[in-house]
């Protein structure tokens, strides 16, 4: 939250934001009633990390967003791709508005990775609730986008992203975890933990094959070897079931 915390306000207030509507209300027939019940709710319910989220959502609401985003539903559940850190819908199939679905398993990467991913899923909202354009062509990552990231991203001093990764940029559909620097999330980085693995993954990609035309070349290097040993001696026999077995193998 450092980070968020050191931009400067002037700045975010020449964002150009509307300020927040009236219909932000708490009453139970307002469009974000929802959202103000559950989070009435978890504020005397909820566990600390169901709390975690409404408190980074206002954070970067008020100090990024001038305080422009609606109450929005945020829930630790999984969203529908099993892939996905988190998913943004507008208006779900019950009507919620604005609901945020974020993986409870990003949370064995740490506070700052959950952090991002909700500012990352902020700016589809911001997209759906400012801009009016959800960028369907793009799947929610299109210019508008890549605009706002680029936005908040100049301020944390993070790197330009792109639309699909274009002009050789970093692609904003993973803004800003893909822009952090190394280190960033501390060492439960899923980010180093992918590199690990690959490179595991490479290093036995490469080494089995090997080992196995290795071995295998050399057994029939001995077969044939031993075949011919055989062929010399007059014993065909011998050396043809030395060659099938060698073969099989
Ligand atoms: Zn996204």
């Amino acid at each position: 939250m450092n980070d968020a915390a050191l931009l400067p306000l002037d700045l975010i207030a020449s964002l150009g934001l509307p300020a927040p509507t009236s219909d932000t209300s708490d009453s139970p027939t307002a469009p974000y009633g929802v959202a103000s019940a559950l989070r009435a709710t978890i504020q005397a319910e909820g566990s600390f990390g169901a709390k975690f989220l409404y408190a980074c959502y206002d954070y970067l609401n008020k100090t990024l967003f001038g305080g422009a985003l609606p109450p929005a539903a945020i829930l630790w559940t999984a969203p529908s791709s099993p892939r996905a850190y988190a998913d943004y819908i507008t208006t779900d199939d019950h009507g919620i508005k604005f609901r945020i679905r974020m993986s409870p398993s990003i949370r064995q990467y740490g506070p700052k990775f959950v952090f991002d991913v909700l500012l990352h899923e902020m700016i589809h909202l911001v997209c759906a609730h400012v801009e009016r354009d959800e960028e369907h062509g793009y799947r929610g990552h299109g210019p508008r986008f890549a605009h706002w990231c680029n936005t908040f991203g100049c301020m944390m001093k993070l790197a330009e992203v792109s639309p699909k990764g274009r002009g050789g940029k970093p692609d904003c559909a993973q803004w800003p975890i893909n822009v952090r620097p190394a280190g960033y999330y501390g060492e439960n980085d899923p980010r180093v933990a992918k590199q690990k693995k690959t490179k595991t993954q490479d290093e036995s990609a490469e080494r089995e094959p090997s080992e196995r035309k290795t071995s295998k070349a050399e057994r029939y290097e001995a077969a044939m070897r031993e075949a011919l040993t055989l062929l010399r001696a007059g014993d065909t026999q011998g050396a043809d079931a030395i060659l099938s077995a060698a073969l099989q193998g």
